[in-house]
């Protein structure tokens, strides 16, 4: 300031030889600064790196374990540079945030049930939102947004709010909390929808004037559009659902990266956002959905469900485990379906002893892995994996449906929804033109479940009182003991 004083009005306020060292110190701090950023760039470039490594080792099972290190390795590069290089912490203070932290992540870990993962999942979307909305409204608040920043802020408040309630109320319906499990809408909802997707979009390009007056009207209407987007939705849309918040998580991060002029924000949201669109497209194609309706929270025409009573007021035919095991016995194909009750029983490691024993037997043994089985992408695989269960005899719905008349016995094993014919005879049905197993085709089919409660979307499946179909009920870690203590005794 000395400086600029002694250039506008030409009295020296400090002689030249007080400047120069004044200069030579702005120089210094100037590299120093400098060097600081560049530091932090190549540290966030060497994060950037093992993102990548990390989505690539993902993308088999072999090396997903490690994939998930590297990832979460670089996450923690991440984080220790942004806190060190910006200087928003101390040392001491950066390592008890890791520590509580990792405390956190452990704790979690160890305690959440596998069966709860995906409403986990469905939290972390949603916490990750909201936490670029904070980061963009701290921008806000310190009024440092103007032009492309005050932008990114206004879509980092639209996304990331979307994405909170959206997760929130995704959680809700994968927990199958009553109150939210139900898909709920009304009149004019999508017109609404628009509305407020319109005048959140406008609210953001008003913010570029850096006054940030709208952004907080902007996350209130765009917490409510969250909301109304994901109240539609319900059945076979749900696994889609997911996979778009998941993906938006990412982009409201990215944009957060512009507000703040952070690269590896920038990086590791675009990443998450588009491998999230991925996944999105490829549960759309599995799922035959459209990207579209999803988007925009249109439900499919839902109409009134077939009665249990009627559909299986006679026809089921109920079996146990040594009879199962005499059907097993002398048979050449056997296909296993697995379904989310396979997670609830946590009955992976006995299904590997089933199949470990049919095989040495001389059966081919093969799983039928829907895309949607479960309650998260993967889920099956996941489960499978963790049983050691030899990943080439895990095959996908369009390998094995055409391959089911050629199956001796279909083992269904807390499976529902997948398998249900519905799909393809009941247009108004909630899941409606989603591609199933087709175990009907079977020789024949035995399906393990307790009971005749319907699956995730709530319908009766008319698969189970089939002529082809036995009924063995039960727990399905139970009974494929008793299953397997059947075979042995054969
Ligand atoms: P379903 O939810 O259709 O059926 C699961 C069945 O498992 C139930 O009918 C239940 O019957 C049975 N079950 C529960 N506990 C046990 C147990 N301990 N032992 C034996 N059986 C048990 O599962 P599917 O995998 O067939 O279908 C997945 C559904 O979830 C689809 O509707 C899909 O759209 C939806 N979804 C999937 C997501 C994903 O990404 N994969 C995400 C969100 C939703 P009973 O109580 O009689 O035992």
């Amino acid at each position: 300031m000395d400086i600029l004083l002694l250039a506008q009005d030409g009295t020296a306020s400090i002689s030249p030889n007080e400047a120069g060292a004044v200069l030579e110190q702005a120089a210094e701090k100037i590299v120093e600064v400098a060097s600081d950023s560049s530091r932090a760039n190549l540290g966030y470039l060497v994060a950037a790196v093992f993102f990548i490594l990390g989505i690539k080792g993902m993308t088999h099972p072999r090396t997903a374990v490690r994939g998930n290190q590297l990832g979460a390795f670089g996450m923690l590069l991440a984080v220790m540079v942004v806190l060190v290089s910006g200087q928003v912490v101390s040392w001491p203070i950066a390592i008890l945030g890791l520590v509580v932290g990792s405390a956190g992540g452990v704790w979690l870990a160890r305690t959440i049930q596998m069966t709860q993962m995906p409403q986990l999942v469905a939290l972390f979307n949603g916490f990750g939102g909201i936490a670029s909305v904070l980061v963009a409204a701290s921008e806000v608040l310190k009024g440092s947004g103007d032009g492309v920043a005050g932008f990114a802020a206004g879509l980092t408040g639209l996304i990331g709010s979307v994405t909170f309630t959206g997760s929130l109320l995704a959680a809700g319906k994968l927990m199958e909390l009553p109150q939210f499990k139900k898909p709920w809408s009304f009149p004019g909802q999508k017109l609404i929808n628009a509305v407020l997707v319109i005048a959140a979009v406008y609210l953001s390009y008003e913010m570029t004037d850096g006054t940030g007056g709208e952004f907080f009207f902007l996350v209130v209407l765009s917490l409510v559009l969250g909301a109304f987007l994901v109240s539609p939705i319900g059945g076979a849309d749900m696994p889609v659902v997911i996979a778009l918040l998941n993906s938006y998580s990412g982009l409201a991060a990215a944009t957060a990266g512009f507000v703040i002029n952070n690269n590896v924000l920038i990086i590791a949201g675009s990443l998450v956002g588009a491998s999230g669109l991925i996944l999105t497209n490829i549960m759309c194609k599995a799922m035959n959905r459209s990207i579209a309706n999803v988007l925009f929270g249109k439900m499919e025409a839902t109409g009134p469900t077939a009665d249990a009573d009627e559909v299986y007021a006679g026809k089921i035919k109920s079996t146990s485990a040594d009879e199962v095991a005499m059907l097993l016995d002398g048979v050449q194909r056997v296909v296993i379906v697995p379904g989310y009750g396979l997670a609830v029983a946590q009955a992976q490691h006995v299904v590997r002893e089933l199949a470990n024993l049919l095989e040495a037997n001389g059966v081919t043994v093969e799983y039928g892995i829907h895309p949607v089985a479960g309650r998260m992408p993967g889920h099956m695989n996941v489960l499978l994996a963790e049983a050691d269960v030899p990943y080439d005899q895990l095959k996908e719905m369009d390998v094995i449906n055409p391959t089911f008349a050629q199956c001796d016995v279909a083992i269904v094993i807390g499976a529902n929804d997948v398998v249900n014919p519905v799909a393809d005879t009941d247009p108004t049905s909630p899941i409606a033109g989603m591609p199933i197993l087709n175990v009907i085709d079977a020789q024949t089919v035995v399906v393990i479940k307790r009971s005749l409660s319907p699956g995730f979307a709530g319908i009766p499946n008319p698969l189970f009182a089939a002529d082809n179909c036995l009924m063995l009920f039960g727990d399905g870690k139970q009974v494929l003991v008793d299953l397997v203590a059947a075979l042995k005794e054969n």
